[in-house]
């Protein structure tokens, strides 16, 4: 079993409290490590060590060619630990370890993206009225408390701390509850890979206590939170007390829009990869499938098809396609959700159910489950569920697609599936998302923002437009000649 402390001022050390928190393995019901829990006082002295480390530390004053150096040793020293770091989220998270060895990739490839980045990005100089030189700099914010959700912590800790520490910041990382083994690792990485003491700082702990803290604390400038629309929702609000800054990736219900003339092929493994992948935990999950009308009895029949042959099990094992759900707790929520369906009228055309084996019986498994039968206005086709459901309807015509794939309060990602690209540019730019992908069911690419519209978030992460929010523009002018 595991031991884990907090990391703060490039220090392990225990919660102040000396409180610890049990956490077990969800695909087996085991021990699986036993985490120091913080509280506030633990974010009082990070975040002070964060603050001193921002005004006196080294990190702002390195040039950038040598936090480049740092950020690429840092990439490096995840892909020399890629299994170990894959091996550790899976038995944390439940998932597949296919897919977490994909996220350890991502998070090593984030990090060699930023670095590339530090010595490109810079300011503008700026024609003015004045006789002289207008000109922005770029620099960092100071203090940023990040947030973190338990779905996919590897990649959503890099995507956060690799522009932070990209544009100087120093930081005060609050990981899931439930998740915090990844973060604290590669925390360890950074300090090894030569992040200054002090910069980068891990407070494992309660978001009602950990979190609430970091929200409020008047050294923190930004905060940067993904996580569910309802806590963003009150982390916005604080923030708003003393203008932090913010940036919130939130929850989805995204659609999937299949046109008749789409190539079936690809585009039916891919709803069902596109609504399923990390068991449905996803917040770009494409859980709405609008299909053609013509097409949507055979489109069923093979998703269906499909469903019933993937391979749920063991998360460790190569083979696995399906793991655990985070939690039983989290299974219970999802079951609710196929009883709300069945309630309000919806047919269950398969899964949805704790599976029968007998080595599955300890942990969070359950069937991936197809409903029918739904209408717009069916909270399964409202609410996000976050577990391994999809809701397929039929639609009648373009604009009868995009009024359904708009009739929702989220608007994160998408996808749209036909051979005519007038249609699929049309349909692409119709659709109210921050993200939308013409023939695959791919939402993520480090090089470009990612992000949400409506209660899907505020903010971009990835891309260079994630350094805008890790960053001030200063304007300077210098008057030259009278
Ligand atoms: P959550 O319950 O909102 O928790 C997210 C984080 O916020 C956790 O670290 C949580 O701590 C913390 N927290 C809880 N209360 C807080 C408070 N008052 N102040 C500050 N922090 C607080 O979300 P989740 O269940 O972990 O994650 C699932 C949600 O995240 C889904 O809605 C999903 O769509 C969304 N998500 C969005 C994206 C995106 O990029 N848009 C990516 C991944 C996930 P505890 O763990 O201690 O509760």
């Amino acid at each position: 079993m595991l031991h884990e402390d907090l990391l703060i001022d490039g220090k392990r050390t225990p919660a102040r409290s000396n409180k610890t928190r049990p956490l077990t393995n969800p695909a087996t019901g085991e021990p699986l490590a036993e985490v120091a829990d913080g509280g506030p006082d633990d974010v009082n002295v990070a975040v002070q060590a964060a603050h001193e480390a921002f005004y006196s530390g080294p990190w702002r004053k390195m040039n950038s060619s040598e936090r480049t150096k740092v950020l690429l040793k840092l990439s490096t020293l995840i892909r020399d630990y890629q299994e170990g770091l894959a091996r550790l989220e899976s038995q944390n998270v439940g998932k597949p370890i296919r897919e977490a060895r994909d996220e350890a990739g991502v998070a090593a490839d984030c990090f060699e993206y930023y670095a590339g980045a530090v010595n490109k990005v810079g300011g503008q100089t700026i024609p003015v009225a004045a006789s002289g030189l207008s000109m922005t700099l770029r620099e960092p914010i100071g203090v940023c408390g990040l947030i973190l959700p338990w779905n996919f912590p590897l990649a959503i800790t890099a995507w956060k701390i690799a522009p932070a520490l990209a544009m100087a910041n120093t930081l005060v990382v609050k990981p899931a509850s439930q998740t915090p083994l990844t973060a604290l690792r590669l925390a360890e990485f950074a300090l090894e890979a030569g992040v200054p003491e002090g910069v980068l700082n891990v407070v494992c702990g309660a978001g009602g206590t950990v979190g609430e803290t970091l929200n409020k604390h008047p050294l923190v400038r930004k905060l940067s939170f993904t996580g569910s629309t309802k806590i963003g929702s009150r982390v916005m609000k604080l923030a708003s007390e003393d203008i932090k800054r913010v940036t919130l990736e939130l929850g989805g219900k995204s659609a999937n829009i299949v046109f008749e003339d789409a190539n079936l092929d690809e585009a039916v493994p891919a709803a069902v990869w596109g609504a399923l992948g990390n068991a449905g935990q996803d917040c770009c999950a494409r859980s709405r499938v609008l299909i053609a009308r013509p097409i949507f009895d055979k489109f069923v029949s093979e998703v269906e098809r499909h469903l019933n042959h993937l391979r749920l099990g063991d998360p460790l094992a190569d083979e696995t396609e399906i793991g655990s759900l985070i939690s039983r707790e989290h299974r219970d929520r999802v079951l609710d959700y196929i009883d709300i369906g069945t309630s309000e009228g919806a047919e269950l055309v398969c899964g949805g159910a704790e599976p029968n084996a007998s080595e599955l019986q300890f942990g969070a498994f359950l069937s991936p489950g197809l409903f029918t039968g739904v209408r717009p206005d069916m909270r399964i086709m409202r609410e996000e569920i976050f577990g391994p459901i999809i809701c397929a309807m039929p639609f009648d015509d373009e604009g009868d697609a995009v009024r359904i794939a708009n009739d929702s309060a989220y608007g994160l990602s998408g996808s749209v599936w036909t051979r005519d690209i007038e249609r699929a540019l049309r349909v692409a730019r119709a659709v109210e998302t921050g993200v939308i992908s013409v023939n695959t069911a791919h939402s993520v690419h480090l090089e470009a923002p990612f992000g949400g519209v409506k209660r899907s978030g505020v903010g971009r992460e990835l891309g260079l437009a994630a350094l805008d929010h890790y960053s001030e523009l200063k304007s300077v002018f210098v008057r030259v000649g009278s």
